[in-house]
């Protein structure tokens, strides 16, 4: 199924004991000297094996391994403790890890002009395939575009071993998916977005399938983790051929990125991203589901306050931020709409369903368990969207003039 996107990634494997496809791959590619990038843990799950794999057959190469307690972020200090590693004779970087080590391998590779490819520890982000890293720069989350791994290498029978936690993580950042269709829907009614049919179909089959999937995956079973990991590659794939995170990020990333900025501003241990997205759906699909019974009657947004907050809440960042700040669309235009939004209101997953399926993994569902408090929950629900110039449920709220007095995101709503 992944020749089709070889243009995009050379290789791709997932199934079950694939990891000396490794070892053959760097040699077929003729890579002399790669540098093997794992943090403690993810170096026991895979990086140990690959190394001695690749030793077996004689492919000399250096280790990297990120120590210590603390949660690795791919910050300036994660940035620089690799590039001090690399030599100029490894030419390919190859992680063993996830969303962190990957991003890390893919940003610097990029910035060095060398290939990275990755073997995967855990289905837990949708960043395997995506040219975007993200990253944690100033204390503002970023995704700069850099390249997209030259292979990735899913054995299931060592993700089908990572914790549950980061199991659930990959299934809360599918689960965005259903809100990130519906805000991308709603953007090509409203603003005229393009919507290709095939990249939109790549997005939906993926997502359904991780539904189904789900209450297996919460068993570890080995083919619903492949069905995760498989939609979890394919989101990234989207996204590449897109040339945006649109396909595969709406409103719910816009919250959890905001979210995992103030948590780095404020020195935090970050929570995994996909738990948070996980959470952030049930938000989003709230604010959807209560289209219908919303009072529609103009009410300006106060845009001069929202700068104001924009520029407390975003410090120096602000400056970079309020160029893109997207303008209001007219209330009449939005009215003359409605009925269609009430049909994507209406096709849109209700967010019980996300809170059940989460749940199977003992995952978050509410803010507070993401150490979200309500005050930063409010002003997220108001400012996130402020992050990039993308249509989402949460702009047609501020056009409606409702972010600031809707409280659906109260638990007993
Ligand atoms: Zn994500």
């Amino acid at each position: 199924m992944w020749e089709r996107y070889a243009k995009i990634i050379e290789r791709i494997e997932v199934g079950e004991g694939i990891l000396s496809l490794v070892p053959q791959w760097v040699k077929e590619k003729g890579f002399t000297r790669p540098l093997v990038v794992a943090d403690e843990n993810t170096y026991k799950a895979a990086g140990a094996e690959v190394s001695a794999l690749l030793e077996q057959v004689g492919i000399r190469h250096d280790r990297f391994i990120y120590r210590g307690e603390h949660i690795l972020t791919a910050d300036e200090t994660a940035i620089g403790a690799l590039c001090a590693a690399y030599q100029p004779e490894n030419d390919l970087i190859l992680g063993a890890g996830s969303g962190t080590i990957n991003d890390l391998c893919k940003f610097v590779g990029y910035r060095v002009n060398r290939p990275c490819a990755i073997v995967g520890t855990a289905p837990s982000m949708d960043g395997y395939s995506a040219k975007g890293a993200a990253m944690t720069v100033g204390g503002m989350k970023i995704t700069p575009q850099t390249q997209c791994p030259s292979a990735i290498f899913c054995d299931i029978n060592i993700l089908k071993n990572a914790p549950m936690p980061m199991l659930a993580a990959g299934l809360g950042d599918m689960l965005g998916k259903l809100n990130a269709l519906a805000d991308w829907k709603l953007s090509h009614l409203l603003t005229g977005e393009p919507m290709p049919e095939d990249i939109a179909g790549i997005m939906s089959a993926a997502v359904q399938k991780c539904r189904d999937s789900a209450a297996d995956a919460a068993r570890r079973d080995a083919m619903a983790i492949r069905h995760i990991t498989e939609g979890l590659i394919l989101s990234g794939i989207a996204m590449s051929l897109y040339g945006d995170s649109r396909p595969a990020s709406g409103a719910e990333h816009h919250l959890a990125h905001y979210w995992e900025m103030r948590a780095a501003a404020e020195g935090r241990e970050p929570v995994s991203h996909g738990l948070k997205v996980g959470v952030a759906t049930i938000y989003a699909l709230r604010l959807w589901k209560s289209l219908p019974d919303l009072p529609l009657r103009p009410k300006p947004e106060d845009r001069a306050g929202i700068l104001e907050h924009v520029k407390r809440a975003y410090g120096a960042a602000a400056d970079a931020l309020i160029p893109v700040l997207n303008p209001n669309l007219p209330f009449e235009f939005i009215l003359n709409h409605w009925d269609e939004i009430l049909k994507i209101a209406r096709e849109t997953a209700n967010p019980e369903d996300v809170t059940g399926l989460l749940k199977l993994f003992d995952a978050p569902t509410d803010a507070q368990s993401v150490e979200v408090n309500d005050g930063l929950l409010r002003e997220s629900i108001v400012l996130a969207r402020e992050r990039k110039k993308t249509y989402t449920i949460l702009q047609l709220f501020g056009d409606l003039g409702l972010l600031e007095i809707c409280n659906v995101y109260k638990e007993e709503l």
